[in-house]
């Protein structure tokens, strides 16, 4: 029998951590993993973080050294682009025209960020964050400092940029169009949280508020709000949310709906395809409903459970949704889903007011989603309670001298 050959497209955490699986599972055939970028696969949450501050050099980043590959035999193909997935020959074709054949497939292709579509915004100094090189160049705009910087959104990335910025003691000025930043990520009551951190480090935070456009002449110079406000800009940053990148899987006739969908073992409408990471949306069997998660984690488990699936193993990806943040002096981790209409209380446990908390989300006094807020080595707890599903008197899971594992 002749050697099998798995391809994966996208060679960021996701593709890189199927390839590392699949080796070490054991398997000897061929592992070609082809990226539209040019540089090796990397983490993208340092982009806003460390190396947007200046503190992490870009080979931290890095999932793997850059002779991992060749050591484990992995095909890396960098500066790829896949235009099609020809089914029927089972094959992927290059932008180059070349084919390559593949007896199995994972799409881990990612998301692309949203773009502003709205007078201006092609201006120069808007700034999208998602690669390397455009944390490079938003970096070389905050660094100097005594900029007007405008945030787009008062989302993670848009949060976590404001932050940066400020570190870099730029002006800062965050337009975001709900009621709190980070409203239908965690809803008001932990949004208001968020809120009173920017603005204690000086961000003139707009709420209610959309980006209507932008003025200037060739380069941003004011971004206008829906309000009819004109707030001055040096530099603008969209964070705005992303899109799954799904044109491949479309093209192809795959079943996609925001996200490729793929079953609780990452198959997608073709038993020889599966898709993994923030391109993915799988039925998650612990919640008992599709979730496209964004997050770091998924990326780590999610192309491994699909390398296992690709190999045949049985897999049921039923991961609790995991995510993290660094703003400021505020660090914190959060397990769950808690948007608005997922939740019908909050309940705080620790002091708030110091930025030492704990947050949980609960619907019918069960815990949806859990955030720890510079308290840590509790995430094992919060994710039982979560897993287990079972009811929690909220007195008892608010008071910090009950221990989390006596309440699941
Ligand atoms: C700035 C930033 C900060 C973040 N911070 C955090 C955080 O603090 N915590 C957290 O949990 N998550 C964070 N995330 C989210 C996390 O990084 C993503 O969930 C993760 O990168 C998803 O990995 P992925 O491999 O599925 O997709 P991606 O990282 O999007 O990678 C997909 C890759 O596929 C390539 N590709 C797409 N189409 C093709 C094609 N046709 N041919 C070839 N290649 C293709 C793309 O170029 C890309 O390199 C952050 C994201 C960003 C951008």
């Amino acid at each position: 029998m002749s050697e099998e050959t798995f391809v994966i497209v996208g060679a960021s955490l996701t593709g890189a951590k199927a390839a590392e699986t699949l080796r070490a599972e054991g398997f000897r055939g061929r592992v070609v993993l082809i990226g539209e970028e040019i540089e090796r696969p990397y983490e993208r949450p340092p982009l806003s973080k460390g190396f947007l501050l200046g503190k992490e050099p870009r080979e931290k980043a890095h999932v793997h050294e850059a002779d991992w590959y060749d050591k484990n035999d992995v095909e890396l193909r960098l500066g790829t682009v896949v235009t099609a997935v020809e089914r029927d020959g089972h094959r992927v074709r290059l932008a180059s025209g070349e084919r390559i054949g593949y007896d199995r497939l994972l799409l881990a292709t990612g998301a692309s960020p949203r773009r502003l579509e709205v007078p201006g915004s092609k201006l120069q100094g808007v700034h999208y964050l998602r690669s390397l090189a455009d944390a490079a160049r938003l970096r070389e705009a905050l660094a100097p400092g005594g900029r007007r910087v405008v945030v787009a959104g008062a989302g993670w990335i848009g949060l976590e940029a404001a932050a940066a910025a400020r570190a870099h003691r730029n002006d800062v000025t965050i337009i975001e169009p709900e009621p709190t930043p980070l409203y239908c990520a965690v809803g008001g009551e932990v949004g208001e949280i968020f809120a009173s951190l920017h603005r204690r480090h000086g961000v003139d935070l707009r709420l209610d508020q959309d980006v209507a456009g932008f003025w200037g002449a060739g380069q941003v110079s004011a971004v206008v709000t829906s309000g009819g406000a004109e707030v001055p800009a040096d530099v603008v940053v969209a964070g705005i949310g992303v899109r799954p990148n799904t044109a491949l899987a479309e093209d192809a006739g795959l079943e996609v709906s925001d996200g490729v969908l793929v079953d609780a073992a990452l198959r997608t409408s073709d038993p020889d395809i599966f898709a993994a990471g923030d391109v993915a949306n799988p039925f998650n069997p612990l919640l008992g409903r599709r979730l496209r998660v964004e997050h770091w984690a998924n990326a780590l488990n999610g192309g491994p459970a699909a390398a296992r699936s690709m190999l045949g193993q049985e897999v049921a990806y039923d991961r609790v949704p995991y995510f993290f943040t660094d703003q400021y002096e505020l660090g914190m981790e959060m397990s769950g889903v808690a948007a608005p209409g997922d939740y019908d209380r909050v309940v705080f446990r620790g002091d708030v007011a110091a930025l030492e908390f704990m947050a949980f989300w609960l619907s019918e006094e069960r815990v949806v989603a859990g955030m720890n807020v510079n308290v840590w080595d509790v995430t094992e707890d919060v994710q039982a309670l979560i897993r287990l599903g079972g009811r929690v008197d909220p007195d008892r899971l608010a008071d910090p001298k009950v221990p989390l594992g006596d309440l699941h």
